[in-house]
């Protein structure tokens, strides 16, 4: 048997498993209590962005150069409507995985796991701004999946901090295709066409409001931009982003656990 053969039937192995017994962890098989699906081992495997950042998109930022550059080679020459984006970790690995788990086969019970994380590792940065919003999906995506994945999450943050949540007051309207399917950066800012708009009794709660609007993933900024640009009509002061994962290029390029970053 060669090795791709044995990868493939230890993957096999691993997602019948996942699906006949679905309260073991995904990643080792360990028996977890009903309602998890990934254990504390596996999470802790997780690597976080820890270090310097970009200022603007919170990918990590190589320590090196006097002074260290403020902002990534990414962020230099896009027009970001937003202040700043904070991500847990990089769109990679085990991350990325939990993820598409969450979005795409339904896995509500790591809406718990992902808020427990960014509270743990990102309470300042929430605590520091008045409201917590949420990146409203197209209403064809809202269909299609029956849940907005990012609502769950900032929503379970929300009762655990002293800030306004407002989860649900933007609608979207616009019919972009799906940036997923778009891979030129400059491109992706003018396919996001959509407009952000605020529901009518809400429009004067965010006038002078430091927001912070949560999404899952932040690749190139360009809809968080576009959503930022629509909300600051409404006189909002300042608006961040929080994302659970930063997207990049090359993220095999980012290895936080080595010497030498
Ligand atoms: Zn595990
Ligand atoms: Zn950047």
């Amino acid at each position: 048997m060669n090795v791709n053969m044995k990868k493939n039937i230890l993957m096999l192995t691993g997602l019948l498993t996942a699906f006949f017994f679905p309260n073991r962890c995904v990643f080792c098989g360990m028996t977890l209590k009903e309602g998890s699906c990934v254990c504390n081992g596996c999470l802790s495997g997780i690597e976080l962005i820890k270090g310097p950042i970009c200022a603007k998109c919170g990918a990590p930022l190589r320590a090196v150069g006097t002074p260290p550059a403020k902002s990534c080679e990414q962020c230099t020459d896009l027009p970001l409507d937003y202040n700043k984006n904070e991500s847990l970790g990089i769109f990679t690995g085990k991350l990325r995985e939990l993820i598409h788990l969450y979005k795409f086969k339904r896995r509500k019970s790591l809406s718990r796991v992902f808020s427990a994380m960014l509270l743990k590792h990102k309470k300042n940065y929430v605590v520091s701004h008045d409201v917590l919003m949420v990146m409203p999906l197209t209403g064809s995506k809202r269909n299609e999946r029956g849940f907005n994945q990012s609502f769950r999450i900032a929503r379970e943050i929300s009762k655990k901090v002293p800030v306004m949540f407002y989860g649900d007051i933007i609608k979207r309207k616009g019919r972009s295709r799906p940036q997923s399917q778009i891979a030129a950066r400059k491109e992706r800012f003018s396919n996001v066409t959509d407009r952000f708009i605020v529901k009518e009794r809400h429009t004067g709660d965010l006038r002078g409001k430091n927001i912070l609007l949560f999404d899952d993933v932040l690749t190139t900024g360009a809809t968080a931009s576009a959503c930022a640009r629509s909300l600051y009509q409404y006189n909002v002061k300042n608006i961040d982003i929080l994302t659970l994962a930063r997207a990049l290029k090359e993220p095999s390029m980012f290895n936080f656990n080595k010497k030498g970053r």
